[in-house]
């Protein structure tokens, strides 16, 4: 029995997901020597880890152009695939991740590409490739939500006070200022989040999305992780350091007029949520649940479907052709499918990390399958007609 009973009257909860491909584990791409990695989402979501690397091939010589800063953000990478991991776990869906994995003394994705590269043509690729990816990341996600959408640009500081920094390109000076202020157009179009300050769903004003009951700094200081700017903490004092964001929230989000897309540079301190894996796997919890809220609240966003909302209702009318049923449903107990056609149908049951744990075919005499005992927690099922004309994925939650 490879997965423990836990409990005798798991309850399943099954709720029709729009695409086939979301059964997989998520798609993952590589660039020139594996430098570069990118794991594709189904979430208008990009995480980015620029600083977390520690490839460091002798054909690269270390940076030392233009005053170049290579300090590594220890933990950044396990952090973002942590924070994959926990998003998943609550919601079934996946967010995009880019990671460079060359070394900061190698490369500094978080740079022009004259800071960044040094004039060295294997890293100047590699930065290009990091780039091009969070482009197809944003393109796809552009398509299915416009502009809301959200990149978070994670790093690790070394300063004092031990707090998040949110960089949503305003400096100390300007989230000093009143919120009358940074409400007017002339801070909102120095930020990260201006265009959702212009579309927010819940209507919340540039100040209310820094630092009102719903930002994602007062969000994840409810959570135990202080953040500034937030409610708690709504701006820096004029001598504290902080990091306001850099070349990747400022060229991958709406600061920049082309792009649709809003962000934020995401400095995590070490002690408490980077330093062990217990840490990250807490924090990584803990951020879920803020950005699952904070997404929910001020975007047009159904975690349920991993679709955006307006894609709701097409998607119960076309598929209907195929129907999974009862819901819920106990371990050991036999789950119907319903289809229009009598042909064979296949099915497959993946675990939330995309591992089969069960498949078959179903005639259309006897379209049952018997559930097999499976822990507390979430888990897909793929069902598809023979000819490949209806496939649809199911989400299924053990409650
Ligand atoms: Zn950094």
């Amino acid at each position: 029995m490879p997965y423990p009973r836990l409990h005798t009257s798991c309850l399943w909860l099954i709720t029709c997901l729009l695409l086939c491909g979301t059964a997989r584990a998520q798609d993952i791409f590589y660039g020139t020597n594996q430098y570069i990695e990118y794991q594709q989402g189904t979430v208008p979501i990009i995480l980015t880890v620029p600083h977390g690397g520690a490839i460091q091939p002798t054909s690269i010589p270390d940076r030392t152009c233009n005053n170049a800063v290579n300090v590594t953000d220890v933990h950044t990478i396990e952090t973002a695939l942590e924070i994959k991991k926990a998003l998943f776990t609550k919601t079934g869906c996946y967010p995009h991740i880019v990671i460079c994995h060359l070394k900061r003394t190698k490369l500094d994705c978080n740079r022009n590409l004259t800071d960044a590269a040094c004039q060295q043509p294997e890293a100047e690729l590699a930065w290009k490739e990091f780039h091009q990816f969070i482009v197809q990341a944003r393109t796809t996600i552009q398509a299915g939500y416009s502009d809301q959408a959200m990149i978070f640009d994670i790093h690790g500081h070394g300063h004092a006070i031990p707090r998040i920094e949110l960089g949503y390109l305003l400096d100390s000076d300007e989230l000093a200022e009143p919120d009358a202020i940074l409400n007017t157009p002339k801070y909102i179009n120095y930020s990260s989040l201006r265009r959702l300050a212009l579309t927010s769903a819940s209507e919340a004003t540039h100040a209310q999305l820094l630092r009102g009951n719903q930002a994602l700094g007062t969000l994840l200081h409810d959570h135990g992780f202080p953040s500034v700017p937030s409610r708690q903490d709504p701006a820096p004092a004029p001598d504290d350091p902080y990091f306001s964001g850099g070349y990747i929230t400022a060229t991958h989000t709406c600061y920049t007029d082309t792009v649709l897309m809003n962000g934020v540079q995401m400095e995590l301190n070490n002690a408490g949520i980077r330093n062990t894996a217990a840490n990250r796997s807490r924090f990584a919890g803990a951020f879920a649940e803020a950005a699952i809220t904070f997404l929910s609240t001020h975007f047009a966003i159904n975690w349920q479907s991993c679709q955006p909302k307006t894609a709701i209702k097409e998607t119960i009318v076309s598929h209907k052709e195929i129907r999974v049923y009862p819901n819920p449903i106990a371990p050991g107990d036999m789950l119907h499918v319903n289809t229009m056609s009598e042909d064979v149908v296949s099915f497959l049951l993946y675990t939330p990390g995309g591992t089969l744990i069960h498949s078959g075919t179903l005639d259309p005499c006897c379209r049952d399958i018997r559930m097999p005992d499976l822990p507390q927690g979430l888990y897909i099922l793929k069902v598809t007609e023979i000819h490949g004309i209806h496939c649809d994925v199911y989400k299924i939650i053990c409650l």
